[in-house]
């Protein structure tokens, strides 16, 4: 038997927690559609504030409308800098039950799991859960935790219409989440989400320590040759837009296959001008997103990419331009945290890997303001945003036992 600080979290517990969220919302197919400050996301809401509260917690709500529950420390503060776990609770038109959901109810059952056993802290803790972070009904994405990291002003997010007109200032005050307390400050922030991709799964490991969130840049590129008859044309005559695209293409697969370590490439997007079948094509536009691990690799690979495109222009007698229209930075995250998960998913006899996160979440904007990481564990065939996102129960316990760790180690820390 080993003997372990940490307590045990009811796994059962948490599963039934996250069933029941699931249900507002519910989708025929088994998913969840709860678009950020609807009447179903005042529901959600107001279903876990109420846990929460149980739970023992003072409840917060800032002017972008996230909800902060923070359990007192030891000596009865809740003022001073909290160890925080989070999330969002909002889903997609067509989301699952796990996205989110999962961090904020994994920090509920740690609250849960420490009243259990009567223990204090040395340090407040805190559950957060942050507005609109898919960006399904409003833009920005990861708005409220974007306001909290001065990302984003407050003033511009409460701006902000959507489809249906309303803007997030009226549409927080329908739903009574319009409020008015200060954010606090955080000692450290921890988010536990599914992975969102096939990696753990695949490899089968259970725990993903993530060290970094990868950085973004995007291209549009445009190509123009000359728009000429399919007939008549002689191959060696022609300057074809799309073959040149196409070479540049393979290029950017290349691209991503050679820089380390965490190298993405891809063509998503690509319109092609006239888009005649009898046509030579004599002008394509087609976006390239690269993401990695480092900006100066980043930069490396824009390089080569343009390089490449100097020289396809060269050969096929076109003309092209890359023109970068997006850039994130990568993320760190914190080395002390990534390294408190792993050794809490060694010590609880559990598989773990570090990994990095190819998708934007809170944590990336919450890191901006104090030391953070996060926790993956695998969600089944790594497909989410998409009503059959699925995880398994053990898994998702086991997830909720190194954010408990974690969240100990940090808490009692100088
Ligand atoms: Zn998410």
């Amino acid at each position: 038997m080993t003997d372990t600080s940490t307590p045990k979290i009811d796994g059962d517990r948490l599963w039934n927690s996250l069933m029941t969220l699931a249900e507002i919302g519910a989708t025929p197919k088994g998913g969840v559609a709860r678009l950020a400050l609807t009447d179903l996301d005042r529901q959600g809401r107001d279903l876990v504030c109420g846990w929460l509260k149980d739970a023992g917690c003072e409840l917060r709500v800032d002017g972008i409308g996230n909800v902060y529950a923070i359990r007192p420390d030891r000596h009865g503060r809740t003022d001073a800098p909290a160890v925080a776990v989070g999330s969002h609770i909002d889903t997609q038109p067509s989301g699952g039950k796990f996205d989110g959901n999962y961090g904020v109810l994994a920090g509920v059952e740690v609250l849960r799991t420490l009243n259990d056993h009567g223990i204090q802290t040395e340090r407040p803790f805190a559950v957060a859960i942050w507005t609109n972070e898919e960006g399904s009904r409003f833009t920005p994405v990861m708005m409220g935790s974007g306001v909290y990291a001065k990302a984003f002003t407050l003033e511009h997010c409460l701006g902000q219409r959507a489809l249906d007109g309303a803007s997030v200032a009226e549409a927080l005050d329908t739903i009574g989440y319009a409020g008015t307390d200060t954010p606090p400050a955080f000692a450290a922030y921890l988010e536990p989400h599914i992975e969102q991709g096939p990696v753990l799964e695949r490899e089968n490991i259970t725990i993903g320590a993530v060290e970094t969130a990868l950085g973004q840049r995007w291209f549009d590129v445009t190509v123009v040759g000359q728009d000429a008859h399919a007939g008549p044309t002689p191959i060696e005559m022609r300057r074809d837009a799309l073959l040149a695209a196409s070479k540049l293409v393979i290029e950017v697969r290349r691209i991503a296959s050679q820089y380390p370590d965490y190298a993405r490439g891809t063509v998503g997007q690509m319109q092609v001008i006239p888009n005649s079948r009898n046509v030579i094509p004599g002008k394509v536009v087609f976006s390239v997103d690269f993401r990695n691990a480092s900006d100066t690799t980043l930069l490396a690979m824009a390089d080569d990419l343009r390089a490449c495109a100097a020289r396809v222009a060269a050969e096929d007698g076109v003309e092209i331009e890359v023109k970068e229209v997006v850039h994130f930075q990568p993320c760190a995250f914190d080395a002390q945290l990534v390294a408190s998960i792993e050794q809490g998913a060694k010590e609880a006899g559990l598989s773990v890997r570090r990994i990095a996160s190819g998708a934007g979440h809170d944590a990336v904007y919450v890191a901006r303001t104090c030391p953070t990481a996060m926790i993956f564990v695998p969600c089944e065939g790594g497909i989410s945003h998409n009503e059959a996102e699925n995880a398994k129960p053990e898994n998702l316990a086991a997830g909720c036992s190194v954010l408990l760790h974690a969240m100990l180690d940090r808490a009692n820390a100088r």
